[in-house]
Parts: structure tokens; sequence; C-alpha cells
């Protein structure tokens, strides 16, 4: 599905992704690991075409997207979920949900899927003529995710989400996310540094170190040393 091949990516001179290769299939959650700074944002902003690379490609179900823009790619199937949520907080929840379309070039949501995402995050449903501003962190989180959704995307980049947000709401949202894996048809990448969190919600990692892939496996398999090595701080 997600196809990433050699892509290195430099802020002004300095090198951040040095030649990283991955690929995530439908069907499969994956997490994205490595400490602090190690450059797992930037893949998934070189992912959505937000930041350019300079050399590798990024391909989604057999087309080529290494030279389109972010929109050209959301509209191709990838759902980009940023950290910090991204939410405009003056907006209602369901002009949040809303703000995904373009008028011109995307079809609104069917009266269905719109159902369906307040069926899979009932508090949204509730709130839905809210500012969003007045949700808490995890509520949020769950706006931005229905947002993301609606659209039905084939890959979802998902950045931290349990930043900042309660243990019980970070059940909920680990719930929907392996839900999301088990239906089958959607490839998800997630970015977390909470490690409990990323290794019950995803069967495959990827550890990054120094700009690159160090380490990729089956989460069951990830034994504590490599997790102290590449993992701890
Ligand atoms: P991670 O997500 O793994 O914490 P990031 O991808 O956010 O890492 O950052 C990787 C490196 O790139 C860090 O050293 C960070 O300081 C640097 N960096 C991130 N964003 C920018 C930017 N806009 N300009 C310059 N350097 C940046």
């Amino acid at each position: 599905m997600l196809i990433v091949e050699d892509l290195s990516v430099y802020y002004e001179e300095s090198r951040v992704l040095s030649r990283v290769s991955l690929d995530v299939a439908p069907g499969r959650v994956s997490c994205l690991l490595g400490r602090n700074g190690v450059g797992k944002t930037t893949l998934l902003k070189a992912i959505m075409g937000v930041l350019k690379p300079r050399r590798g490609r990024v391909a989604l179900g057999g087309v080529d997207l290494t030279s389109r823009s972010p929109s050209d790619r959301a509209r191709a199937g990838i759902g980009y979920v940023p950290q910090g949520r991204g939410i405009f907080p003056h907006l209602t929840v369901r002009e949040n949900l809303l703000m995904g379309f373009e008028a011109k070039r995307d079809p609104t949501p069917s009266p269905a899927a719109e159902e369906e995402m307040l069926e899979m995050f009932p508090v949204l449903k509730v709130m839905r003529g809210r500012a969003a501003g007045t949700l808490s962190g995890g509520q949020q989180q769950q706006l931005s995710l229905a947002r993301v959704l609606l659209r039905k995307p084939k890959l979802l980049l998902l950045d931290e989400p349990t930043e900042g947000i309660q243990p019980s709401i970070m059940q909920e949202i680990g719930e929907v996310i392996r839900g999301l894996g088990r239906k089958g048809d959607m490839a998800i990448l997630l970015v977390e540094q909470f490690l409990d969190f990323a290794l019950s919600t995803a069967s495959e990692y990827f550890i990054m170190d120094n700009g690159g892939i160090v380490r990729r496996g089956s989460v069951s398999e990830l034994d504590d040393e490599t997790a102290r090595e590449f993992l701890s701080v």
C-alpha cells in the first residue's frame, strides 16, 4: 500500500532523514518508534508531502506521489492527523468535521458517512454544536481523527495521538485504531512516544535512529534489549 524508498529530507543543509525505506500494508497498524528528535514527524510530513525530499520516492497503491502536492496526496487517499491535532477552535465540532472537504473538488460526505463517524465517537455527537476549542484534549483528538476518517483514507498517518490526553480516552482511541486495522482495508502508520500504547495498538514496528530505520519487526518479538538500546532516554 505505502512504499517509501530511499527518502532523504533536509532542513536547509542539515540532513534529518537519510535514505529511509519502509512499507505498510493494508490491515496493518505499524508504529514508528524512536527517541525525540530522530525524525519521526519529519518522515510523516514527507509522506504527506508537506516537506519535499531531496531524494527517494513515496508511492501509494502503486501510484508515485513524490512530486504531488499535499492536497493531491489527500485526494489520493492519505489521511494525516498531525501532532497538536490541527482543529479550528472557533468552529463547531460539525464545522470542523466538514472542513476537510473542498467544495469544488471533493464531494461532501454523505449523511450516512457523517453518522458513522458520530457513532464511532459518540462524544462528538453530543458536542456537535459546540465550539471545538471548548472540548478536552482527548475529545479534540477524536475530532481530528474523525475529520480525517470521514474522507475514507487508504493510509492513515497519526502523529502522537495520546499526547496530553487522559488514560481512559487513550484506551478508546487505541480501540478505534485497532478496529480500523482489523477492518483490513486501511494501512495505518502511528508515531508514538508512549511505548505501552504503541505496543498495545500496533502489530509491526519500525525504530528510527540517526535519521534512518535501524530495526523493524513484529511487535510481539520486540525484545527489551532493543527497546532499551533505541528507545530509552
Ligand atoms: P521526532 O518527531 O522524532 O521527535 P522531528 O522529525 O520532529 O523528530 O525532528 C527531527 C530533527 O529535525 C530534530 O533535530 C529537529 O530539531 C529538526 N527539525 C524539526 N523541524 C525543523 C524545522 N522546521 N527546521 C529545522 N529543523 C527542524
